[in-house]
Parts: structure tokens; C-alpha cells; sequence
């Protein structure tokens, strides 16, 4: 519980450890919460990239580690958690964003091409999860935060098949991972973004057909501005937050509830 005198979005002396750091919106959301105060450990395979953003972040005052990580190597997550303890000594936060795509016709789509999809949107969430979760598990405290997609609550015609089935799970597995260590203090929850702009959807959302078509589909007429996942992400991070879990938030423009 918070004492009265307390922001609930002050992050000091609080550890955020965030996948898929180098790039888009894992960015965004690593330097929401060092404004806030949060120390934070940035995860990706890009380190010059990753020594970038922690230049950035550190002016904010706060401690920023870059960490070399491959999400789908499970060897590479455990160094990653010895890692974190080492040098901020604990995680109170946990975002699984790291992600991608492969589109393709299902009819064509090749095995090894499903396999690359499930392994990175899917079951490296469930390995991350388990290896820092083995350490919010000791500490009887922990906000995970899973970067699911609205294409995870809906289908489209965008010929994504893998990536909407793996999204989907990631949204399943946030509800029974929630339910599950409910008892160690621990909230799951996912955030399921709209259209953000970013290497992984710059080709595809900066043509003017796609930007036709998304006023027809979007009531919001438009896609999300960097920042829009902000405040979302500090309150499903947030301490105070700590009789929500289970929760699938799609931050989309309104997108899905048409
Ligand atoms: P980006 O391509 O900009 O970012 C993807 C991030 O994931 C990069 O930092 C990349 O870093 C990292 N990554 C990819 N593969 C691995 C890996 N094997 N190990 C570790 N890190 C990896 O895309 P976005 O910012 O758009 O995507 C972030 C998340 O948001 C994804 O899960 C995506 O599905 C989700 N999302 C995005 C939407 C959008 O419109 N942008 C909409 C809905 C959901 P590096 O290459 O350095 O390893």
C-alpha cells in the first residue's frame, strides 16, 4: 500500500527491465519510467543502439544498464537476470515488448517462418516471464506488462497469421499467469497497442493507402503519436495498481471496440 504523502507514479528506487529496448516503442517506454524516477535495464540484441538510449536515459538522473539479450535464448535470459541483480539488484517491473513480424498468405507461409513468429512474439514472453519472474517470486513483488497488439483481440486481412496467433496467446498466457502468482504479489497484464509508428510498421503505415484505409477503420481517424502508451504503461507499472491483473488493454485509437 501507499503512504498518503506518496506520487502513485513515483518510481524511485524501483527497477524497470524492458525487452526490445533498442527501437520504437520499447524506447518510449523505458524513458516513461525513468522520468518517473525508475532505474531501468534495457534488453535487446543491438547494443550500440541500446548505449544510445541509455545516454538518454541517464541524463534523466536515474541508472540505465544496457543489457545484450537475444529473447529466445533462454541461456541469454538467465545471464540477463544475473545481470539486473548485479548491477540494480532486483526488478520491480517487467516489460516484455521485444517482438516481430513475418506476413505472408497462410497457404504459402512456410514452417520455418511460423516457427521464427511463435518462438520470438510468444514464447520468448513466457521465458522472460519465468526467469525474472523467478526473482519477483523471492521478492513477493512484481508488475509484468506484456506488449500483446489489438491484433491479439481481433483478426484483419493483413495477411499476419502467426503474428495474430501469437498475440492472442500472449493475451491468454497474461490472464493465467496473472491468476497464477496473484499469491506472490505479482500483477500480469497487457498492453495492446493500435498502429505506433516504428521500424516494424514504418514501411507499411507511412504509404497513403494505409493511411486512407486507417481513417476508415480507426475512429480515431489517425495513428498513435510516440507517447501515447505512456501513461498506460506507468499505471499497469504503477505500485498502487495492485488489485489489477489480468487485465488486456488495447490503446488503439478505439480500433477494436468497432
Ligand atoms: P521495433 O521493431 O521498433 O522494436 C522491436 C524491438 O524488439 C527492437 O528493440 C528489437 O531490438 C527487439 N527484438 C527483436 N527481436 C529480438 C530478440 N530476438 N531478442 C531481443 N530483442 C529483440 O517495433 P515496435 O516498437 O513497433 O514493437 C515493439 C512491440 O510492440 C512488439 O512486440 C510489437 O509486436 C508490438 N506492437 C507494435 C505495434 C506498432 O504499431 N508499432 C502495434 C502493436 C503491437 P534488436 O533488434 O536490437 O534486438
Amino acid at each position: 500500500m501507499l503512504d498518503n504523502q506518496t506520487s502513485p507514479f513515483d518510481f524511485k528506487g524501483q527497477v524497470a527491465v524492458v525487452t526490445g529496448a533498442s527501437s520504437g516503442i520499447g524506447v518510449q517506454m523505458s524513458m516513461a519510467l525513468a522520468r518517473q524516477g525508475a532505474d531501468v535495464a534495457l534488453l535487446a540484441r543491438r547494443v550500440e543502439k541500446l548505449e544510445t538510449v541509455a545516454k538518454e536515459i541517464r541524463k534523466l538522473g536515474v541508472k540505465c544498464v544496457p543489457v545484450k539479450c537475444d529473447v529466445t535464448d533462454t541461456e541469454a535470459v538467465k545471464a540477463a537476470v544475473e545481470t539486473v541483480k548485479t548491477e540494480l539488484g532486483r526488478c520491480d517491473v517487467l516489460i516484455n515488448n521485444a517482438g516481430g513480424n513475418k506476413g505472408g498468405a497462410s497457404a504459402e507461409f512456410s514452417d520455418e517462418d511460423w516457427n521464427f513468429v511463435v518462438e520470438l512474439n510468444l514464447t520468448s514472453v513466457f521465458k522472460v516471464s519465468r526467469e525474472f519472474g523467478k526473482l519477483m517470486i523471492e521478492q513477493n513483488y512484481g508488475r509484468i506488462i506484456n506488449i500483446a497488439s489489438m491484433y491479439g483481440i481481433v483478426g484483419s486481412g493483413l495477411d499476419c497469421t502467426a503474428y495474430h496467433a501469437t498475440k492472442a496467446a500472449v493475451n491468454n498466457m497474461t490472464r493465467s499467469m496473472a491468476a497464477e502468482w496473484a499469491k506472490h504479489g505479482i500483477t500480469v497484464n497487457a498492453l495492446c497497442p493500435g498502429f505506433f509508428i516504428s521500424e516494424l510498421t514504418e514501411e507499411l503505415l507511412t504509404t497513403e493507402s494505409f493511411q486512407a484505409w486507417l481513417k476508415t477503420v480507426c475512429p480515431m481517424n489517425r495513428h498513435g503519436e510516440p507517447g501515447e502508451l505512456d501513461t498506460a504503461t506507468l499505471f499497469l507499472a504503477a505500485k498502487g495498481s495492485s488489485y489489477c491483473t489480468g487485465v488486456i488493454l488495447p490503446i488503439d485509437g478505439g480500433y477494436t471496440c468497432v
